[in-house]
């Protein structure tokens, strides 16, 4: 439904998932709306993901309660308002036994997930038997799986429905137009708006900087690289990775499989590579697990994608938080932070602030 507020303008710099799902809930609003994209529009970190609709189970193991409880709320939000290109997807760790104190935490935290999400719970966790699961043949030494419900999307499909409703709802776009200069008084270019939202992703920090206006944080560029392997796997696999700190996915992708991620600080958002050394991590990784490994040559494609995380005072950025920030200072908001699946928290914290 359409609001009060008429033809108030404003203009969004940056056309990821945050520009796009803020733009769409203020036009909804009734506010006059045009987003700005240097690329194409959901080109860069938006369309580098893992493309899971999620709280972030892992998080729980550093109590990120509030987030995981957002990512869970926004879960059901993206479930419920498009059903066509998101699903709920079953997704279950192995364990060599259920007899010891590893297997007891990891079914406290993901029954706490699902406490979590409350009545936005998808699916019920479980305990099952290897051979009652459908997924990879695991070494001989793994007896036991605990699966839980998350959820995922056709990413490509779901942010072309995005852009539908933005052109709907009268959304001006430009795309392929890099935004040069942008004030606190509410200039983008050559343009004058009554509110400027900043949404860039990972480079909030250096164009607010460039733009002559103090940062209230700093971004960590934490670069992930994904593969997409000729194998067909049923239901999803959460692993612990080689280097034993953090988690890779193994998922159902358009009939054959999504494997990922890495994390490593890297030094600019720009073009972000799949290095030999992250297909090594991560072939060896899930190859721990399996019967028959999977080779190189199985590997179709890959890309890598640069996360806004904001960084914190830790040295270790592996438990970096993904909660998101808003800069607000006169006419300009400036978002640092978030995931894909708390775009719609943002967007209704900046509807708030306008
Ligand atoms: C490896 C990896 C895995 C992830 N997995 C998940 C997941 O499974 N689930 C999840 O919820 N989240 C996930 N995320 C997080 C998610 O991708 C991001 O939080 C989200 O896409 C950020 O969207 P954004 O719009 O803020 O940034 P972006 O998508 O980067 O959009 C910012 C846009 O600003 C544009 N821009 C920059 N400078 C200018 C300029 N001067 N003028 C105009 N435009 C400009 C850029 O071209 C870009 O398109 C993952 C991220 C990574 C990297």
């Amino acid at each position: 439904m359409v609001g009060i507020v008429l033809n108030r303008t404003v203009g969004i710099v940056g056309g990821g998932v945050t520009g796009l799902i803020i733009g769409i809930f203020l036009a909804r609003e009734g506010f006059k709306v045009s987003i700005f994209e240097k690329n194409k529009l959901l080109s860069q970190t938006s369309s580098k993901t893992t493309k899971l609709l999620h709280g972030g189970l892992r998080y729980l193991e550093n109590f990120q309660i509030k987030e995981v409880q957002n990512g869970l709320k926004d879960r059901e939000w993206w479930l419920k308002n498009f059903p066509k290109h998101t699903n709920k997807m079953q997704i279950a760790m192995p364990f060599k036994s259920s007899k010891n104190l590893n297997f007891f935490k990891y079914f406290i935290g993901i029954k706490l997930y699902e406490m979590l999400a409350g009545s936005k719970k998808i699916g019920g966790s479980k305990i099952l038997d290897i051979s009652k699961y459908d997924s990879f043949d695991l070494k001989e030494d793994y007896s036991k799986y605990i699966s839980f419900f998350d959820g995922s999307m056709d990413d490509e499909m779901l942010g072309q429905e995005l852009i539908n409703l933005a052109k709907n709802l009268n959304i001006d776009i430009f795309e392929n137009h890099e935004v040069k200069s942008f004030d606190n008084r509410g200039n983008i270019d050559n343009y004058k708006f009554d509110k400027i939202i900043l949404s860039v992703g990972p480079w909030t920090e250096i164009l607010l900087e460039k733009n002559k206006i103090k940062p209230l944080k700093k971004i960590d560029f934490i670069k992930g690289s994904h593969l997409i392997i000729n194998r067909e796997i049923k239901n999803g696999i959460m692993l612990k990775g080689i280097c034993k700190k953090r988690y890779i996915f193994a998922l159902p992708y358009k009939k054959i499989m999504l494997l990922g991620t890495t994390e490593e600080r890297v030094n600019s958002p720009e073009s972000p590579n799949v290095e030999t050394h992250e297909i090594e991590y991560l072939l060896d990784s899930i190859n721990f697990y399996l019967k028959d490994p999977i080779s190189k040559n199985e590997i179709v494609s890959s890309y890598a994608g640069v996360r806004p995380l904001i960084k914190s005072n830790k040295k270790s950025f592996v438990n970096s938080s993904r909660d998101f920030f808003i800069q607000n200072e006169d006419k300009l908001i400036a978002i640092y932070g978030g995931k894909w699946t708390t775009s719609p928290s943002i967007a209704r914290e900046v509807v708030t602030i306008i």
